[in-house]
């Protein structure tokens, strides 16, 4: 079987240089574009030493479409703007489409499905295993418990995030709506600040720390009368995020057009 051809997106970017690192250990992928934007201070550098590699002639490009051809799969961990664009040109060409990037609009959203009406699309706030199985359980435990049971989810990231709450709070804060069978968009309560009254009845609280160089850590409290339940998940290093993005790219290839979460990549769906 040949090699599943790669093309990263966002490549010069703390994911996309360990998307890099990935490929180059994991057996049966090839890396063969790097996309960046216009003003990129990488473009015509190679991705392999941008990566922190050996060279791999690889050279990182602004020009999408040339850069597409002969690709297998988009893996693309760049900004909302950017990803949005890229989804339509993937839908033309019939590309699949990995996205790990975050901070999408309700508009984001819409176009990506419809992009994905015509080529695979896995979305996900977070590809990393331990954190889809941490979305299973809170759906679950949110499934048990009453409206007594106050849910909070608590993030932490490094200071240079620049969206809140992570995409990762969000998984999880959906993962609890699925379970308490309620909707996250009139559920949740962000940023409390002044005097905000007491706590709704029902609500999903977000609270988001940022600092240091912390890669990404999620607790969902579950706070009932006198009891308390905690789940939680620590990324300690990138590569988890990336190793599941590349099993969502060889899941994708070949698929029906749709919108697939990691949960589907995961077998984790109900
Ligand atoms: P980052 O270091 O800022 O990387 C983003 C890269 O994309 C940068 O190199 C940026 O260039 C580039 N970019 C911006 N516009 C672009 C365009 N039009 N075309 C191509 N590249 C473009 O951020 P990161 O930490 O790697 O994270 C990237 C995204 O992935 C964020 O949304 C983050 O929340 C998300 N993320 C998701 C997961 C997950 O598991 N789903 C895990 C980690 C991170 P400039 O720096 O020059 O603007």
């Amino acid at each position: 079987m040949s090699d599943l051809r790669i093309v990263i997106a966002g490549a010069g970017g703390r994911m996309g240089r360990t998307l890099i690192k990935a490929i180059s250990e994991a057996g049966g992928l090839v890396l063969v574009g790097a996309l960046e934007h216009s003003g990129s201070a990488h473009l015509g550098e190679d991705a392999g030493l941008m990566a922190g590699l050996r060279a791999d002639g690889v050279t990182v490009e602004s020009d999408v479409a040339p850069t597409l051809n002969g690709a297998d799969v988009v893996v693309d961990f760049s900004s909302p703007g950017a990803s949005v664009r890229l989804a339509e040109r993937l839908a033309e060409a019939g590309i699949a489409h990995v996205i790990g990037t975050t901070g999408f609009s309700h508009a984001d959203n819409a176009a990506i499905a419809a992009a994905a009406r015509r080529t695979p699309v896995v979305k996900s706030g977070n590809m990393s295993l331990g954190v889809n199985l941490l979305a299973a359980l809170t759906r679950r435990v949110a499934a048990t418990l009453d409206e007594s049971f106050d849910i909070e989810i608590v993030e932490m990231h490094h200071n240079k995030k620049v969206d809140a709450p992570s995409g990762t709070a969000l998984l999880l804060g959906e993962a609890a709506a699925q379970g308490r069978g309620c909707e996250l968009s009139t559920s949740s309560e962000r940023g409390r600040d002044g005097v905000t009254g007491a706590r709704k009845p029902g609500a999903i609280g977000f609270a988001s720390l940022r600092g240091g160089s912390v890669v990404g850590e999620h607790m969902v409290i579950f706070a009932g009368p006198s009891e308390r339940i905690e789940l939680a998940h620590k990324a300690e290093d990138r590569m988890i995020f990336a190793r599941g993005a590349l099993a969502a790219a060889r899941w994708a290839k070949g698929r029906e057009p749709g919108l697939y979460s990691m949960a589907d990549v995961l077998g984790l769906s109900d």
